[in-house]
């Protein structure tokens, strides 16, 4: 593990203004709204086609660097809108270097942690945050454990997907995937999420096929039904972890507002409305979760819909006594699952030598500063 701080920095919140929105940057907005603004500065249209040919195509590190556009715009769109305030201040790799995570300073001092992961098989996802901390205050979960600063705007999303973009033009590969799992709940800020999937599905610029795009909820029953409206592709996975309310709810305390029953309902509502199938997240935790007969549970509330369980095994956050169950009762956990016909596969613990579970960065960030 190698760990690289670019910057020194203070992330206490004392050390942020107050503002709440970040400045209006042409990262946020959509192709036809930037011909609209391009188009009151006297522009003709074509312009706005080449800032998003230059930012999401050739994958521009800015405004400045696109090479189509004449010095005078240039500065236009650096005083109205500005690229968004993404500073690397933390960087580390694992796994060979294949998984790259960075902790972004944001323009107001808050911070937020993206992650690059690099497959064999030439694949490259990147997992991005939505909001800058989480009140959703899941127990396992360091980003919950330190509270929620603010919603991110769409172009603080698209700009760490950018970023990495970029990396891996620059080695000569593509972003194959995108995962709304990093920090923060995405469907508490589905405005800016959705703003960001269509700004990168643009067929001008990146064409980002909504197929290769996860978002994935705590389980927020009424922006699960408005999803399921959206009109792109887009997958869904929900953070199941538990299929009884009594352990849920002890685990995540939206399970009080949304039971497992309406949670499950949502989730069969959805594949029925979209033909699409749901994920199901479910991180196995020792002596809380992960026993046999908590599978066949599962199993049981599962049976019949259009889905698949993704089986974690706890990343271990500093601090807490969750730790993940042994290698054996995970496999058995899964067998019983296969034995129900439900599909399932048990994920990669990519970058677990990093902190990789979302939120954990940040957490070493502020203790070392
Ligand atoms: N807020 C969203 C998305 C971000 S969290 C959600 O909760 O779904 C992304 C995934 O990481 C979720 O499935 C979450 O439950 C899981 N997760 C959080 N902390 C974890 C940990 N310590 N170990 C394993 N998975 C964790
Ligand atoms: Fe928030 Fe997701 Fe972490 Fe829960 S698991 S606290 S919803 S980021």
């Amino acid at each position: 593990m190698e760990t690289i701080e670019t910057r020194p920095i203070s992330l206490r919140p004392s050390a942020a203004p107050a503002r709440l929105k970040p400045p209006v940057s042409v990262l946020d907005l959509s192709l036809e709204e930037l011909r609209l603004n391009l188009a009151t500065h006297g522009q003709p249209t074509y312009r706005a086609e080449q800032v998003w040919k230059g930012l999401y195509g050739s994958l521009a590190a800015g405004t400045d660097a696109v090479t189509t556009l004449p010095a005078p715009i240039k500065s236009l769109l650096n005083e109205e809108l500005p690229m968004p305030v993404l500073a690397p201040i933390s960087s580390t790799r694992a796994d060979d270097g294949a998984t790259h995570k960075i902790l972004f300073k944001l323009y107001d001092g808050r911070a937020v942690e993206s992650v690059l992961m690099r497959y064999e098989d030439g694949r490259a996802t990147v997992c991005v945050s939505s909001q800058a901390g989480c009140a959703m205050g899941c127990v396992f979960c360091a980003t919950g454990m330190g509270g929620f600063d603010r919603n991110l705007s769409a172009g603080e999303i698209v700009g760490q997907i950018l970023y990495f973009a970029r990396e891996l033009h620059a080695e000569g590969r593509k972003l194959t995937n995108i995962v709304y799992m990093g920090m923060g709940e995405p469907l508490a800020n589905l405005r800016a999420v959705w703003r960001s999937i269509e700004n990168l599905h643009e067929p001008k610029g990146m064409n980002f096929s909504p197929r290769r795009i996860t978002v994935s909820t705590v389980g927020l029953v009424p922006q699960i039904r408005k999803f399921a409206e959206y009109p792109l592709p887009v997958n869904l996975a929900i953070s199941l972890h538990a299929a009884d309310d009594e352990l849920r709810s002890s685990m995540m305390p939206v399970n009080n507002r949304w039971p497992v029953s309406e949670l499950v309902a949502a989730a069969k509502e959805y594949t029925e409305r979209t033909r699409r199938r749901i994920s199901f997240e479910y991180a196995l935790i020792a002596d809380s979760n992960s026993s046999v007969a908590q599978a066949r549970a599962l199993a049981a509330l599962l049976r019949g819909m259009l889905c698949h369980v993704n089986l974690i095994r706890l990343n271990k956050v500093p601090g807490s006594p969750l730790r993940p169950p042994t290698a054996e009762e995970t496999r058995a956990f899964q067998r019983e699952l296969e034995a129900a016909g439900i599909p399932c596969t048990v994920r990669l613990e990519r970058g677990a030598d990093i902190l990789a579970a979302c939120g954990q960065l940040r957490i070493e960030h502020a203790l070392a500063t």
